[in-house]
């Protein structure tokens, strides 16, 4: 088993759309196996917190809508729709093991600004004191089409150092992170197992996302892992495609996956402001300035990674 796994006792889950959505409907045997995932690993004595993307996969779906051609009216009312089926299915996933669930629906104010950063924090640190399991998304219905984060994978690293988890799991449709992609040159991609330090040629091998639903890609995977690892947090990049992919990352079964190395602890950021300020999307941190566009707000600057940025202007 991987160390940085193994010492982690609290952990932000992340999961996508492509995983968890399947021809319009919740995958229910990935959901269920997840569910037996974090029952075993609580038994363990680890806080599991979740971040689920599937609202606008499900609202599109029950409202007989075609992505591509969404105004962000419809788009936020397809989420709405959706959100609520998405909720239900974690709490009747969870339910079967006497979990209870919460939902958390976060806008970019909520993680970037100080106050509402400190309500976000107040109310997932009650949670996970009471043996809640937050459920996480993006508050779809509300986000506007400048400020909002679009991909789960930035929302969910900086869930993890606002609560100072040690590790970020994202599971993902590939199973970590490659020198090129392995979709189109799987000859010549090689596998990375391990990376300390993201440097530029790290970012360079990002691309785009080509699943229908899902915002990120390995680009918006990249950004969340540089947001995590400077607050101390673990991240690791780990396929989903299995039925328990928690439990193959306990047994530490002969699986291809790749862990971002942190850069100290999260004991040593775990001072709120400190922690609030290092993983801020303000600063052009998540990539290299040519590959990001600046967003302006009044006195404020919004900084958000290029990938993302196409993918929030599509559809
Ligand atoms: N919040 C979006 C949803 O629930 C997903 C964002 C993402 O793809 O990461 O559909």
């Amino acid at each position: 088993m991987l160390d940085e796994y193994k010492n982690a006792k609290r952990l932000v889950i992340k999961i996508g759309s492509a995983l968890l959505i399947k021809d319009g409907a919740i995958n229910r045997a990935r959901l269920v196996g997840l569910a037996q995932d974090i029952d075993a690993a609580r038994k363990e004595g680890r806080e599991i917190i979740v971040v689920s993307s599937g609202a606008l996969a499900l609202g599109c779906a029950r409202l007989g809508l075609g992505r591509s051609s969404l105004s962000l009216e419809q788009s936020q009312a397809a989420a709405a729709t959706g959100q609520i089926a998405l909720v239900q299915g974690w709490q009747e996933a969870l339910g079967a093991y006497d979990i209870d669930a919460a939902q958390i629906l976060l806008t970019f104010d909520n993680t970037e600004e100080w106050q509402g950063y400190l309500n976000a924090r107040g109310t997932l640190q009650s949670l996970i004191k009471m043996g809640v399991v937050p459920i996480i998304n993006e508050n779809d219905t509300v986000a506007t089409q400048e400020l909002r984060y679009g991909d789960n994978d930035r929302l969910a690293a900086r869930v993890a150092n606002m609560i100072s988890a040690e590790c970020l799991v994202l599971l993902s449709d590939v199973d970590g992170l490659y020198t090129k992609s392995p979709k189109t040159n799987p000859d010549e991609a090689e596998h990375i197992a391990r990376v300390e330090n993201i440097t530029d040629d790290i970012l360079a091998m990002g691309g785009e996302s080509d699943s229908t639903f899902g915002s990120g890609g390995m680009i918006t995977k990249l950004a969340a892992a540089k947001i995590a690892t400077e607050a101390g947090c673990h991240m690791i990049l780990t396929s989903g495609r299995t039925t328990n992919p928690l439990a193959a990352l306990e047994a530490g079964k002969e699986r291809r996956n790749t862990i971002f190395v942190a850069k100290g602890t999260p004991a040593i950021s775990r001072a709120v402001h400190s922690n609030w300020v290092a993983g801020r999307l303000t600063a052009a941190r998540a990539l290299t300035a040519a590959e990001s566009v600046t967003i302006a707000r009044g006195a404020t600057t919004h900084t958000i990674a290029s990938g993302a940025e196409k993918a929030l202007r599509r559809g």
